[in-house]
């Protein structure tokens, strides 16, 4: 196996960020009922968990482990702060609201998404790098909060890159294809499983070039930038999952270009 390590140093038990626990040849774990990514790197066996962006600062995370000796260890991680900025935003209430035809749309596919998400694949994945979708200027918004009329909304969940349209975007890393769909707030999306429950999502498609259950080499074109779903102007949207949570892509990516 590969040894590999996360390209940026800056990665930790924050909210959103990625936490590496030393753990034994053989070791299983899982956070919170979802299996965590396991792999060799140069100085041994290591858990790579997200950690949810939900997760408060002090929070203890409970990493289950065990062993094929039927040996169980329960590992604490403590989360440490990370301020992620907020924006007070006020918007008529007809832009601000989902019809309720909008919200039963929006409840089916935050399940489905869900339960792609939540795609465990025992293969580890063969680097933990990530090449740039597109080249761009990348927003440092991941993590970032709107507080629309009052309202606290989810943070945002990935990276955004601004492209012109129809830019082709790359497939990060060496995967399958494990979801395609038209979706109310992503629109045409893409979502890549890696191995050991790494995996990365495209939205806002101007159009995809992938098919469900295709294998896809690191740098194949998978779709174009778009403005499909909502998005105010062409860009591509890029999140990357470990343990169903959205970490920031930024570890991943290195350096800003
Ligand atoms: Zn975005």
């Amino acid at each position: 196996m590969l040894a590999a390590a996360l390209p940026a140093a800056a990665a930790g038990a924050v909210p959103g960020g990625v936490a590496k626990v030393r753990v034994e040849n053989g070791a299983q774990a899982t956070l919170d009922g979802n299996r965590v990514l396991v792999m060799r790197e140069s100085k041994g066996w290591v858990a790579i968990a997200g950690v949810p962006l939900s997760a408060a600062p002090g929070e203890k995370l409970s990493l289950q482990v065990r062993y094929p000796d039927q040996r169980f260890k329960q590992l604490e991680i403590t989360v440490t702060r990370k301020k992620y900025p907020s924006q007070r935003l006020s918007v008529p209430r007809d832009q601000a609201e989902l019809d309720p035809e909008q919200m039963k749309r929006y409840e089916q596919e935050r399940e489905h998404l869900q339960e792609v998400l939540r795609t465990f694949s025992e293969s580890p994945p063969a680097s933990l790098a990530m090449r740039e979708p597109v080249s761009g200027r990348r927003s440092g918004s991941f993590g970032s909060r709107r507080i629309i009329n009052g309202e606290p909304r989810s943070p945002h969940s990935g990276m955004d890159i601004a492209a012109d349209n129809g830019t082709p975007i790359a497939a990060a890393n060496a995967g399958r294809v494990i979801d395609v769909g038209e979706y109310l707030f992503l629109g045409r999306t893409v979502i890549l499983d890696h191995g050991q429950g790494l995996l990365s999502l495209y939205a806002h498609l101007s159009e995809v070039n992938a098919a469900p259950a295709e294998t896809v080499a690191a740098g194949k074109i998978i779709g174009k930038v778009g403005t499909s779903g909502r998005a105010t102007g062409p860009h591509l949207h890029f999140s990357i999952y470990l343990n169903t949570a959205a970490v920031d892509p930024a570890y991943f990516l290195g350096a800003t270009p």
